[in-house]
This record gives C-alpha cells, structure tokens and sequence, in this order.
C-alpha cells in the first residue's frame, strides 16, 4: 500500500467540487433550529425538530418532508443575522466537504426580516466566510411558485433594483403540481432584463417532461434543476445532451426514495442513471444537506456505489459542473483545471478505485463534449 494512500472515503470527501443546488435552509443544523426556536421562545421540541430530519426519522416515527422544514425554518429566522449564522454553518459544512464554489438558494418572498437586509446579512457573512475558508459562494434569488406570478415578479423586482454583485441569478421551487414554471414567465423577462442567470426546478416529483422543454425553450433557463423525465423525451434528451443543457440532479431527492422504498429497485431505476447514460450535462447536488442527511462526499458516493458511475465518469462530472457554474467565464477555465489536477492527484493516491461490476458500471461522457471532439 502507497504511505500516503487514501481511502474511498477520504477520496469522495476530499475531491473538490462544485455545488450549484443547494437550499440555504436545507442545511440548517437541528440544533439550530432547535436554538432559534428557543431565541424567539417558539415551542419546537427535540422530537418536533427532528421530524424535519430524515437522521432522525426512524426514532421518531413521523416524516414530514423537505418543504415542511424549509416552511417552519423561515417562520424561525427573524432577524437578519439569523441569515448569516446559518451561511456561515452552511459554508463551514461544505467545506469541511471540499466544496471550493457554491450557489445557494432563498426565497426572498418567505423571509420575516426585509430582503434588503437579508441581502446584506448574507453577504456580509460570505465576505468573512471567503476570507476565513477560501471557498466562494453565491447567491440565488428563488421564486416560491407556491405564491402567486404577481408576488414572482415583485420579488424579482426587489432583487433587480438591489443589484447586489453577489446576488447572481433567480431560481424557482416548492411544490411544481399546479404551479408549471410557465406562469412565472413575467419574473423570468424581468429577472433576464436585470442581467440575472436563470434556472428553475422541473419535472421534479415525476412530472411531465414537458416542464423541463417549457423551462428551456420558452423561459430562456440557463440550467435546469432536477429534471428527471426527460428520459421519458428521448429526442429532446438527445438535442440537449448534445447542446450540453446542464441538469442539476439529487441522489437524495426524496420522491424517488418514496417512489421505490426498496434499495435495489431505487438505485435500478433512479433516472441519474439513464441521464447518465443519455449523455447529458449532470452536475451531482445535494439539495438540503442536513434536512436529507447528506452532504457532497455522500452524493459522490452515492454515484459510484449505487448507480455504477466510476472516477472517469467523477473527473467529468466537474468538467460539467465547473462549466454549468455561474462563476466568471474567465475564472472558469483557471479554477476548473487547478479542481482537476487535485482530483487527479487524489485519484493516484487511493489504496483501491472502487470495485464496480461491468455489466453495471457507466463511465459517463457528456454528449457534447464528445461531439466536440469529434467522435460518432
Ligand atoms: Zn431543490
């Protein structure tokens, strides 16, 4: 064995990477919660707290879900500071998961404290945090498409005219049944207006792939979060794989967990596989860390143990997402290669690659970066 040799453990927690769907309040601790509950004298106990928290779900017997938490904790962040607390947890967290660039979503239309001093709050956390950490972060504006398009637009108003630098684009989530993204079109045109990037959640929780060709074609979004089935569109699947659409996807997303309980039809089924598989532009996220107990190292890992992908397919997975960033085209190309030569010298240094079956393992290539070299 190398002296210096890793595990696969260490591997996945030390290779660096890029997060780019991540809810703020996802990755609230339950422990802070818990304070915050009891700074505002909120009645939440331990147990009501940790219903919230798929950790803790087993010892308490009830579930109630990623948007229930996310709801209860807005009600429990009055004031401003609240906000930069939780970032800087939030970024402690990530990096102690080498996430070395991370956008993260709120909803400035839930908050009790006003979106401008929300803004400041969180922006002057990730000043101490840059400084103190090395890692960036960025911030997301996202629509709550459970409030009416009128609200959208006023939010995405607010956040224009505030032209915070690091405030870089709007988002939109919660419950997509009888909200398709095509209603928010107005928040969209102003949110584009104002020099902001645009992604949006489609077609999550199985719907019509429909949502995602709407959010694409018709919003103008630069990156879809989520978008599970487009396998079920192979045309469109193979136009964007090949235009090289970025698909933010979650190993935890909790409806594909419910949809097959068991393990082995789950990690058979879940459609990472066949987007992989499709060549399209995945980029790995972990959508509420604590709340789904995960954190990046997990979702990597979860790539390779459950649904097969190997390192090769990891390395390219970067590419990707480096690439379906929002940072500077011109720090792009500098950071991505100075992320790639550490994975690759972590790479050398692992005792064993994982032990993948052949007949199930994908060493993913995105679509159009094969096109562009070239090949058939
Ligand atoms: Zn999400």
């Amino acid at each position: 064995m190398k002296p210096d040799s890793l595990s696969l453990a260490d591997f996945y927690r030390l290779i660096p990477k890029v997060e780019l769907h991540y809810h703020l309040l996802g990755g609230v601790r339950v422990a802070t919660m818990l304070d915050l509950a009891r700074k505002y004298a909120v009645p939440l106990t331990g147990r009501d707290a940790k219903c919230y928290y798929r950790a803790h779900q087993a010892e308490t017997g009830e579930a109630r879900g990623g948007i229930a938490a996310l709801e209860c904790l807005y009600g429990l962040m009055r004031e401003a500071d609240d906000y930069a607390r939780v970032l800087e947890e939030v970024a402690e967290d990530a990096h102690a998961c080498a996430v070395r660039y991370l956008e993260l979503f709120w909803n400035p239309s839930d908050t009790v404290p006003a979106t401008a001093d929300v803004v400041a709050a969180l922006a002057s956390a990730i000043v101490r945090v840059e400084a103190r950490l090395g890692m960036r972060v960025r911030l997301i504006a996202s629509i709550n498409r459970e409030k009416s398009p009128e609200e959208a637009a006023a939010m995405v108003r607010e956040v224009a005219l505030l032209a915070h630098p690091l405030v870089i684009g709007v988002g939109i989530d919660y419950r997509e049944e009888n909200a398709p993204i095509e209603r928010f079109w107005k928040a969209y045109r102003l949110a584009a207006a104002a020099g902001l990037r645009l992604t949006g959640h489609c077609s999550e929780f199985g719907l019509h792939w429909r949502n995602v060709e709407t959010g694409v074609e018709l919003i103008g979004l630069d990156r879809v979060d989520h978008g599970y089935t487009i396998v079920d569109a192979p045309e469109l699947a193979a136009r964007y794989a090949l235009e090289g659409v970025p698909f933010t996807v979650v190993p935890s997303n909790t409806w594909y967990l419910r949809q097959w309980p068991d393990h082995a039809e789950w990690r058979r089924r879940h459609p990472i596989r066949a987007m992989g598989q499709l060549g399209l532009s995945i980029v790995p996220a972990t959508d509420d860390w604590h709340i789904h107990a995960t954190d990046a190292a997990n979702c990597y890992r979860t790539l390779v143990e459950d649904f097969g992908f190997d390192l090769d397919s990891l390395r390219a997975m970067l590419e990707v997402s480096v690439r379906a960033s929002w940072l500077p085209e011109q720090d792009k190309a500098r950071l991505g290669d100075a992320w790639l030569a550490e994975f690759d010298a972590l790479r050398a240094r692992l005792a064993f690659e994982p032990d993948i079956d052949e007949a199930w393992r994908i060493t993913y290539r995105p679509r159009f970066a094969v096109a562009a070299e070239g090949q058939p």
